[in-house]
């Protein structure tokens, strides 16, 4: 096992036409689970064929475990890659498509056997191990797809692409918890690339975000969701997304159209450092926006234009000055009309990067 290190590594297709990645420097360390996530295009798979080896970068390095790997197909990286369609021997059993990879290397026969009967356990396969793959439907010999990607133990990574697209959705919780157990038991460096936030934030010990071929934020889930650095980290992860107002600082106040809205801070500027004057955008969670009786800093009055009656939680629409705003709330008694829209936690982005946090007004 070892880390990944991406030395200035950047690719684009058709002779330099299109721009996949820009050049990047990242390290995936050993033993971590992330989760590569973005919308689509934005250059997933190029990543993890770079890692692979199933595409030489058209710029930089790429270190495996310190050795340097690029050029080398991926025969020669000791790399596991599973897809999202199922790449299958269908002529074979279930039992002998997942021994494949550990009788290519060798294993001897007990440990095939063991390590076989493991993954069919984990994954839910025991009784199909006499099957011929074929025979499967598309969502079980995708189960069999992943586990061909995870039998290996001596693997230096696992990469897993889109791995569950194919799977019923009930199916795809179970799946996911199991494959984090086995991470935990296998302690690999996996790289599971997602265009699905749920799935990047329930599965991954670190999630990094990419956008446009270049990576604008990685971390925790909860970082992710608590400080998004890029206003795209706001919009992508959440559901309903963050909401953002146009808006502007004027001697250190932040004001929406007219009203003030609350004091700017910057994030870990020495205490009373101010932002300079001039348009940035008001970020805020439909989590962190409270509805309440009286106007309170940070916070708008708005005009609320429905409510969706979720089940678990409201969402309240209002139209603010400088632009429409979400609240999630408990179920229960928010009017049409005028709102007083308070917000426990709030950020301010100039092109498109954070800059500032909004705190309280004292007094
Ligand atoms: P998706 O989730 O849709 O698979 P992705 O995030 O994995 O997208 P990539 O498939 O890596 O993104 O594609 C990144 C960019 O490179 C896109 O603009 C895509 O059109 C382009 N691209 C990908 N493969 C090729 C190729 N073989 N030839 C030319 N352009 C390509």
């Amino acid at each position: 096992m070892a880390d990944i290190h991406l030395d200035e590594v950047g690719h684009s297709y058709d002779g330099g036409r299109t721009h996949a990645l820009a050049p990047m420097t990242w390290t995936w360390s050993d033993g971590r689970a992330y989760a590569l996530l973005g919308p689509s295009g934005c250059g997933k798979t190029t990543l993890l064929n770079i890692i692979s080896g199933l595409l030489t970068p058209s710029a930089g390095r790429v270190h495996l475990g310190g050795r340097d790997v690029t050029g080398i197909p991926p025969a020669g990286r000791n790399i596991a890659q599973v897809f999202q369609f199922p790449v299958l021997y269908e002529e074979m059993s279930v039992y002998d498509n997942l021994a494949f990879p550990l009788r290519n290397r060798r294993y001897p026969k007990a440990e095939v056997d063991q390590r076989v009967r493991t993954v069919a356990r984990l994954l839910g396969l025991e009784e199909v191990l006499g099957r011929r793959s074929r025979r499967l439907d598309p969502g079980r010999q995708q189960i069999v797809s992943l586990g061909r990607g995870l039998v290996r133990p001596e693997v230096a990574a696992v990469l897993l692409d889109e791995p569950l697209t194919v799977i019923d959705p009930a199916l795809k919780w179970t799946l996911r918890s199991k494959l984090k157990e086995i991470h935990r038991d296998t302690r690999h460096t996996l790289i599971y690339v997602t265009h699905d936030q749920t799935e990047a934030l329930t599965f991954a010990d670190e999630v990094v975000v990419l956008k446009d071929g270049a990576i604008v934020q990685s971390g925790e889930p909860a970082e992710l969701f608590l400080s998004p650095a890029h206003e795209f980290v706001g919009h992508f992860i959440g559901s309903p997304g963050m909401n953002v107002l146009d808006a502007a600082i004027e001697r250190g106040v932040v004001r929406v159209g007219g009203t003030p809205a609350g004091l700017a801070v910057a994030d870990g500027a020495p205490a009373g450092r101010t932002l300079s004057d001039g348009p940035v955008r008001l970020g805020v969670r439909p989590e962190f926006v409270r509805v309440v009786p009286v106007p309170r800093s940070p916070g708008l009055s708005a005009q609320v234009t429905g409510v969706d009656r979720m089940g678990s939680h409201h969402l309240v629409h209002a139209r603010a000055e400088g632009g429409t705003l979400v609240a999630k709330t408990e179920p229960g008694g928010v009017a049409e009309g005028t709102g007083h829209f308070h917000f426990e936690r709030a950020y301010l982005f100039r092109d498109e990067v954070r800059c500032g946090t909004l705190a309280a007004l004292e007094g």
